[in-house]
């Protein structure tokens, strides 16, 4: 056994001496010390040694072990250590002035559509504004009508912060009370109609599946002035979809509870693709649900300072929720929400901007 030993350990140091990288090192580390290797023939011969001899070669067979051990750790080392080193003066090499194999960036679908959005809405005259994804409650539900305890905070499951009375914004509605704080003024002195946009990122604590997602966007919008009406809303909803879909469409409204308008509706377009005869997409209806929109509530006005009853500024106004995402899915015909928060480049890279 001795002898096998000594042959063991010649064998060793003349392939280790041939081993360039860790790979190999790995393969010869292996065929040692795996299963089927030679440490754990020599652990079986052991069975077969003298009772009296079995301490002794016990111990030799572990010293073995120890150092092949040992050296295999010294190698890995050193291999790694020149690895890293060879990675690095290559990324020296880098050559800049190269000519790019990449074709290059794309935009994701939301920047996209969200982009085309602004474009049609400031050819109609609308202000596009940013707003925080920090929010506090009065903002995101108090100003918006929905007192604290009301049972209308259930519909959005939020996601609050540790820091007391902040939370990520549930929808872009909760930017409605600082655009009217900040255009109020000129509304009333300079007779300046309120007509805003606001895209943004909203959170909800959803389960994630082909249809929902905790991170989705919309683009609120809003127009206040004296004898806004629901015809108004209808018509700008309707330019609006005609420019992203690129030919008529044709919109109804269901009544909808939503406690910052009222009254409340759930704008509906006509399937863009069975025409509204029925199809699965819009499970037969003829009809696929867009966006909730009403007349703002008088209560959402006066906590933005627009004065609603006094003569001759009574004014009134519509808000809008677009969902982003929803428009996207089927401006470019995804079928699965999570495509967009799931850095996927062969995904995404297919949507080209106009
Ligand atoms: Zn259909």
């Amino acid at each position: 056994m001795k002898t096998k030993i000594q042959e063991l350990k010649q064998k060793f140091n003349i392939e280790l001496a041939d081993v360039r990288d860790t790979k190999t090192l790995e393969e010869l580390r292996l065929s040692f010390f795996s299963k089927k290797g030679y440490i754990s023939a020599l652990m079986k011969e052991l069975g077969k040694v003298p009772a009296e001899q079995k301490k002794e070669f016990g111990q030799i067979i572990n010293g073995f072990k120890q150092e092949l051990s040992d050296r295999f750790d010294e190698a890995r080392r050193e291999l790694v250590e020149r690895e890293e080193e060879l990675a690095v003066n290559c990324a020296e090499a880098y050559d800049e002035s190269m000519p790019t194999v990449n074709p290059g960036g794309s935009y994701h679908p939301i920047t996209l559509i969200q982009r085309e959005l602004e474009d049609i809405f400031r050819s109609m005259g609308f202000d596009v504004e940013d707003y925080n994804e920090i929010v506090d409650d009065y903002h995101c539900f108090e100003a918006l009508n929905i007192p604290k305890f009301h049972p209308a905070r259930d519909m959005q499951d939020t996601y609050y912060l540790d820091t007391p009375n902040q939370l990520l914004k549930s929808h872009t509605s909760a930017a409605q009370n600082h655009i009217m704080m900040k255009y109020g003024r000129a509304l009333k002195e300079q007779n300046r109609p309120i007509r805003a946009v606001f895209p943004g990122r909203c959170f909800r604590n959803e389960a994630i599946d082909a249809c929902h997602e905790n991170t989705f966007f919309q683009m609120e919008g809003i127009m206040i002035d004296k004898d806004i009406s629901i015809s108004n809303l209808i018509y700008f909803m309707k330019t609006m979809l005609s420019e992203v879909f690129e030919r008529d469409i044709t919109v109804r409204l269901r009544p909808g509870f939503f406690p910052f308008v009222e009254p409340g509706f759930e704008l509906d377009i006509q399937c863009l693709i069975c025409g509204g005869d029925g199809c699965p997409s819009c499970k037969n209806s003829g009809w696929l649900e867009l966006c909730p929109c009403g007349m703002i509530h008088p209560n959402v006005l006066k906590y933005g300072g627009i004065n609603t009853e006094e003569e001759p500024y009574q004014y009134t106004g519509f808000a809008f929720g677009l969902g982003l995402t929803r428009l996207a899915m089927m401006k470019y015909g995804i079928k699965d929400i999570r495509v967009f928060n799931e850095a996927d480049l062969n995904a995404l890279s297919q949507f080209v901007s106009k």
